[in-house]
């Protein structure tokens, strides 16, 4: 079994690709096209209507004896978080890129996750019929932009007409002399492998298969990257592309043992319900077992053990290990759990975290509790929305990872849920964090009965420390059931600090503080907490930070002055430029508030010749006048009498529930 991704830039070919997989392997009896809106892969609506993949859908093929799981992921950068789940459970990816296009932004962002995964990836060079095809560019862009230690395997014929084709590189006449491509191949072999250098150095022979089991055991540990060529299109170089796949991506692992699954989508279907998407680590799974969700520390009870197969989902029992499939019947896991334990499962890359938020309105008012229990429904799909519902203010906010997203969003809640929403325009997420050294009181003794007196020092933490806590008050003041009450208040507490974004990097040390044996009840501490929080914060005063990006813009010298000055007015810092041949490379970090439509402006710049990476590169202060603050959302504890009310509210509605 080969759990296998396709990843691209979009429009580069990923779903013609898999459809002539799916042709080739005896799945469908032709493949279908995306411009007819006639391929299996894409079957979500707006899809089709878009021609764009969105949801990542696993099939299964076989060849020559080797079971490939297909993970179509999603194209755009936007949709990353889902993206990255699926990085997690593939064996191999195929890396597409255009002939004509090349090495694109978004082709950056993929290259680096697939490197932090370390996923052992095949490079596919497409459309190579199309007019201004170059291979040998393509791969210059990839060994000089990515460092990438490519090796081609074929090579193509009549690029760019409409006869385009390929032919195998290796493999007709070893006593000839190497072609420029083979040389450029072994060359890079030759920088991994002592024995390959010092036989191409001393012009011994170098058989094809020396240097393919070379290539292969490079291949698997994510240091050589295979190339291959084709046209999607007319199903030219396919054949061969699923060829290297089984003979050069590794196999899945079948350790039996102990359950190790993740839990890497979640979809809701009409007739099944909640349908978690797993890839198996370790052991098995079968119908109606009773498995540990090791994220939630719940168990629950598989219904049925199914399967994607070419658009349908099949019962199919039983899952081997290193297989991923759809379990049923479990109705609290979210997208990312770990079922059994995780001890085989990769852990997670920070690909890109979401950095901006939004609050979504339905467009005629009698949809607002619709809209909610959609927001909620997509929330579990994808928890990174982080979906927040403000009930008092009636505000439903969402975070999210660019603008595209909000598009999408926007027509999936129309299709499925039938909601027509609009989207304010996202602004980027800051926090807050502790001006200085301050304490904080809470006295809640009134009205009886209740009990909680508490004394926070709060001091600012390291940058990414995150909350830190510590109690110096023993337990014959405050009992130990109610110091447990006091640490988990804390980070619900800190949500929202005195500029309304979350509070971090802080030091929080209980100092002092009492409870009552007769007056204090369970839940007492819960409300004096962010009571005592917001007064330190108030004392302590707090400033704000910022997302940042990493920046890599590579343009033509003639372009750096307009550059250079738009970089100075968007707060980015950057060390001296690299020149190399008439072209510039810059390297620094800009706030995301400044940067996020720059990719246009420089196009338009550059005429399309420039280019810019960005990657998330954690919070930095921010100058108050820079940001932005927000107004407290929800009861504020500061407003002491309403919270009190609040608090007790909310907790006798808890008791009702239970
Ligand atoms: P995806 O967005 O990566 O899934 O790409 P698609 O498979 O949807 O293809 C995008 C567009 O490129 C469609 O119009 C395809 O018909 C077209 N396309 C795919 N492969 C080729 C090819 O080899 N040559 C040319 N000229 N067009 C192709
Ligand atoms: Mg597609």
């Amino acid at each position: 079994i080969r759990n296998i991704g396709i990843l691209a830039h979009v429009d580069a070919g990923k779903t013609t690709i898999t459809e002539h997989f799916l042709y080739l392997a005896g799945v469908i009896s032709k493949p279908g096209n995306v411009n007819h809106g006639t391929t299996v892969t894409d079957s979500l609506e707006i899809e089709r209507e878009r021609g764009v993949s969105i949801k990542a859908v696993s099939t299964p093929i076989e060849w020559k004896d080797s079971i490939i799981n297909l993970i179509d992921t999603p194209g755009h950068v936007d949709f990353s978080s889902e993206v990255e789940r699926s990085l997690r459970v593939l064996d191999g990816a195929i890396l597409v890129v255009s002939a004509v296009e090349a090495v694109q932004a978004h082709t950056y962002t993929l290259w680096d996750a697939l490197q932090e995964m370390k996923v052992p990836t095949l490079i596919f060079i497409n459309k190579l019929d199309r007019h201004g095809a170059d291979f040998e560019n393509v791969l210059s862009e990839f060994a000089n932009e990515l460092h990438a230690k490519v090796f081609p395997l074929d090579q193509p014929v009549e690029e760019g007409s409409n006869n385009a084709n390929i032919n195998p590189l290796w493999g007709k006449n070893n006593n000839e002399a190497l072609t420029s491509l083979q040389e450029l191949a072994i060359e890079n072999l030759a920088e991994l492998d002592e024995e390959v250098l010092e036989r191409y150095l001393e012009g011994d022979s170098l058989t094809d298969d020396f240097i393919f089991e070379k290539l292969k055991s490079y291949t698997s540990k994510n240091k050589a990257f295979p190339v291959l060529c084709g046209v999607a299109k007319n199903g030219i170089g396919m054949e061969t592309l699923l060829d290297v796949v089984v003979g050069y991506l590794p196999a899945a692992k079948a350790s039996g043992g102990e359950l190790s699954a993740l839990v890497y989508k979640i979809e809701s279907h009409p007739k099944h319900g909640r349908l978690a998407h797993v890839r198996l680590f370790g052991g098995g799974l079968r119908n109606r077992d009773l498995v540990k969700n090791f994220s939630q520390k719940t168990e629950a009870k598989v219904a049925r053990v199914m399967k994607h197969i070419a658009g349908k989902i099949k019962d199919i029992d039983v899952l081997r290990c290193g297989d991923t499939g759809i379990l049923t019947g479990m109705q609290n896991v979210v997208a990312g759990d770990i079922l059994g334990q995780p001890n085989d499962i990769p852990g997670p890359s920070a690909l890109q975290i979401p950095f901006l938020t939004t609050r979504v309105k339905p467009v005629s008012d009698d949809q607002y509790i619709a809209l909610a229990e959609a927001l909620a429904q997509l929330d579990l799909e994808d928890p990174n929305l982080d979906f927040k519902w403000y009930k008092s203010e009636k505000e439903l906010h969402l975070k999210l990872m660019g603008k595209i997203q909000m598009e999408v969003l926007q027509s999936m809640i129309k299709s499925r849920f039938d909601v027509d929403v609009v989207f304010e325009k996202p602004i980027v997420i800051y926090k807050e964090t502790p001006g200085g050294i301050a304490d904080g009181h809470a006295s809640y003794t009134m009205p009886k009965p209740c009990w909680a007196v508490l004394r926070f020092k709060i001091e600012p933490g390291e940058r990414g420390s995150g909350i830190q806590y510590k109690s110096e008050v023993s337990v014959d003041r405050i009992h130990q059931k109610y110091q447990n009450e006091i640490e988990q208040a804390i980070p619900k507490a800190l949500q929202q600090g005195i500029k309304g974004w979350e509070v971090t990097d802080i030091k929080i040390t209980l100092i002092d503080g009492e409870d009552h044996v007769v007056h204090s009840r369970p839940g007492d501490f819960i409300i004096a907490v962010p009571m005592a929080l917001m007064d330190a914060l108030t004392n302590s005063g707090t400033s704000l930070l910022e997302p940042m990006m990493h920046f890599e813009i590579k343009a033509g010298e003639e372009h750096f002055g307009n550059i250079s000055g738009d970089l100075h007015a968007m707060r980015a810092e950057f060390a001296n430029p690299e020149f190399d041949i008439a072209r510039f490379t810059l390297h620094g970090t800009v706030p995301a508030s400044t940067s996020m439509d720059y990719s246009i402006r420089l196009n338009s710049l550059t005429g399309g010749k420039g280019k810019l990476r960005l990657s998330f590169a954690g919070y930095k202060p921010c100058p108050d006048e820079q940001g932005q603050t927000r107004p407290y959302r929800g009861v504020n504890p500061m407003d002491r009498s309403r919270w009190i009310l609040h608090a007790r509210g909310a907790f006798k509605a808890d008791e009702r529930k239970m």
